[in-house]
């Protein structure tokens, strides 16, 4: 009997809405780099789709989100369900592992949810620009200073989602701030100071790691701003070095 032809859906994208059809090309290109990411094979050895993960995942339980599916996209290869997954789903895992726990295959749904969102940042998908967006503030002290939150970040125009619980920490941190032992926290304008030789050497880390391309691609504005702020740095620490060499 003559075969039938291959399962594999050709046709990608939504039959009833006039959305173009994501490419096939596309599609392939992104699963690729999932598939050969060193951590791909180690995370994803078969999966009995006993739904183990699922049950013990948090997130499971207050969003449209399943690492039991997440797996099995991956495992039966689903491309188009893959990006789909990716335009939101993936956003959903608070990357706690306790999936990587209870997996009676060794599996690690959440470690593939970072594989796979780091790809949707190397590809500048549109979910990855949106869930990146409200954490620029972070990303521009965390990567120019080497700190994440600072004190003077947290007051009510910071985190309005807060709501009346930010009036809890609306106390004077400069003087609270400076009743700790520890001189380097004696300020609110990052957690803790950073000195000017460790920040270029954060920043060299950022750069050769491959995070500043990535920030580019998602957010070029914001990686103008620090490649502006580095640039200045290091003429700074250049400077310092040559005074030092001076003396
Ligand atoms: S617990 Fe493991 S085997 Fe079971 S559905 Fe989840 S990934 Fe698959
Ligand atoms: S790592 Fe993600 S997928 Fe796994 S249990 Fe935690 S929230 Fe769920």
């Amino acid at each position: 009997m003559e075969h039938a032809g291959t399962r594999v859906q050709q046709f990608i994208g939504d039959p009833v809405s006039d959305a173009p059809p994501v490419d096939r090309a596309k599609l392939e290109a992104i699963f690729s780099d999932i598939q050969s990411d060193m951590r791909f094979d180690h995370e994803l050895n078969g999966c009995l789709n006993c739904g183990i993960c699922t049950a013990t995942c948090p997130s499971a339980h207050y969003y449209d989100y399943s690492p039991r599916e997440i797996v099995q996209l991956l495992w039966t290869e689903n491309l188009e369900g893959i990006y789909d997954a990716m335009q939101e789903k993936i956003w959903a895992c608070a990357q706690c592992y306790t999936c990587a726990a209870r997996c009676p295959f060794g599996n690690s749904p959440g470690g593939l949810v970072m594989v796979m969102r780091e790809v949707a940042i190397k590809h500048g998908m549109e979910s990855a620009k949106n869930v990146l967006r409200p954490f620029s503030r972070v990303m521009l002290k965390l990567i120019s200073t080497g700190n994440q939150l600072a004190p003077d970040m947290i007051n009510k125009e910071g985190f309005p989602d807060w709501g009346p619980n930010i009036s809890k920490v609306d106390a004077p941190l400069a003087t609270l701030r400076k009743a700790i032992p520890m001189p380097t926290l004696h300020t609110t304008k990052t957690a803790w100071e950073v000195n000017l030789k460790t920040s270029v050497e954060l920043y060299t880390i950022w750069e050769e790691t491959g995070v500043l391309g990535s920030l580019k691609t998602i957010d070029k504005n914001l990686h103008d701003v620090i490649a502006d702020i580095m640039e200045e740095k290091r003429d700074e620490l250049e400077e310092w070095l040559e005074e030092q060499a001076e003396e």
